[in-house]
């Protein structure tokens, strides 16, 4: 049965009628530009063809009540109890519902109305994976609300808010890609976001590759500490650099070339975490050449460098993510393999030729299973439309 049709017969079973509207929005994965979202860097994301569906109806109740069924729990809140985080009888929300309900506060911040409904929602996009269930939650609901509130925001806009729910109402410190590329995704096409003006176009994937995703199944959640030593290892960098190079706002404004010769003067931890940045902002600066001339080898060879740079500057793989993108990179037809996502788990993010691709799965997970003794998942995948209402 389709998850459509799953969340439309529990919502039925649940409130005995038919629910009024389907809502959609999907995973991400990114192909290039990692970790520098919060460095004002690019991102090339794009959304997959897995995600969330909420069924839904308004109601005259003077709360909301969401199902999760993936989570076989609910949860009902209000405006009234927005703020503390608690449901309408009191009890503290469940994790999961703070997505939601996140989505309901930064609403209600910007004076939109966000008008009681009830919901049964459903996904199937592996959580805490490196694909950004949550921000395709979040996505999800902003439909959900734009679709009852009578109001209508650009899709960047809504990314924006979603955004915001996550790092203020969740607290989670995430930047903007993921929520970006649940919203704006464009099937068939890469998305090609510049994180400080938020300016962004769709870059093609020529009709011969696709994308592979490979999951590790490893969960090594990147704790927030972790996180957040990386953040503050890149605002000690500009801090140091500003020195020599007053006019720098972050990350992004340091060449390659300024970064080499001033390089001796960091600690080498945060020289380590800088160079990483900076060298994957110029790899992204060209990826959009390389992609229009339908250059996938050199794309791939990036992909590649970007996973090495990962491993031994960032430092945010695992033994599992390099063991999955080692014997990726030497299989044939495959472009380019590296983790995606955070990192310390989760799945990797492959081009393929189209003519290999069974092949590609086939030796993959064999050598992964041989390496590791873990059975990997692999999915191929395609960029998909951004966050809609389907019904
Ligand atoms: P990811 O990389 O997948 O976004 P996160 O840790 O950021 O991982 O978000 C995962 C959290 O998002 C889950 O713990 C849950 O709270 C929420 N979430 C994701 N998918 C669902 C779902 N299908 N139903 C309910 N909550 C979900
Ligand atoms: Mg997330």
């Amino acid at each position: 049965m389709s998850i459509i049709d799953q969340v439309s017969e529990i919502y039925q079973e649940k409130f005995e009628h038919t629910p009024a509207h389907i809502a959609r929005a999907p995973g991400r994965v990114n192909l290039l530009g990692e970790h520098v979202d919060y460095n004002d860097g690019f991102v090339l994301p794009a959304a997959i063809d897995r995600a969330t569906y909420v069924a839904f109806s308004p109601t005259n109740a003077p709360h909301s009540t969401l199902v999760a069924v993936d989570f076989d729990q609910q949860a009902s809140f209000s405006a009234e109890t927005i703020s503390t985080k608690t449901q309408t009888d009191s009890s503290p929300l469940p994790e999961w519902s703070l997505y939601p309900a996140g989505v309901m506060w930064s609403l209600m911040e910007e004076n939109l109305a966000v008008p009681s409904m009830n919901a049964v929602f459903a996904s199937d996009i592996p959580r805490g994976s490196g694909l950004s269930s949550s921000a395709s939650v979040e996505m999800a609901y902003m439909i959900v609300w734009q679709t009852l509130g009578g109001w209508t925001l650009p899709s960047m806009r809504r990314a924006l808010l979603g955004q915001k729910a996550e790092n203020e109402y969740v607290g989670v410190n995430c930047g903007i890609m993921d929520q970006f590329a649940s919203a704006c995704g464009v099937e068939n096409k890469l998305l090609l976001l510049d994180c400080r003006s938020l300016e962004w176009i769709t870059v093609p994937l020529p009709e011969y590759v696709s994308i592979v995703i490979a999951d590790t199944t490893v969960r090594r959640k990147l704790t927030s500490g972790e996180y957040n030593k990386r953040r503050a290892a890149c605002e000690e960098a500009v801090r140091l650099l500003k020195q020599d190079l007053p006019k720098i706002k972050s990350l992004r404004d340091v060449s390659v070339d300024d970064f080499n010769r001033l390089a001796h003067k960091l600690p080498e931890e945060v020289e380590k975490r800088a160079r990483h940045v900076v060298e994957e902002i110029e790899r992204s600066d060209q990826a959009q050449a390389l992609l229009e001339a339908s250059d996938i080898r050199n794309f791939g060879r990036l992909m590649n460098e970007c996973h090495a740079s990962l491993r031994d500057l960032y430092e945010v793989s695992c033994p599992e993510l390099n063991v999955m993108a080692n014997v990726a990179q030497a299989i044939e037809g495959c472009y380019g393999a590296r983790l995606t996502g955070a990192g310390f788990g989760g799945c990797t993010v492959n081009l393929v030729a189209n003519e290999r691709i069974e092949d590609f799965a086939r030796v993959l997970a064999q050598g992964y299973e041989s390496e590791t003794g873990l059975h990997p998942e692999i999915y191929i995948t395609r960029a998909s439309n951004g966050a809609e209402l389907l019904k």
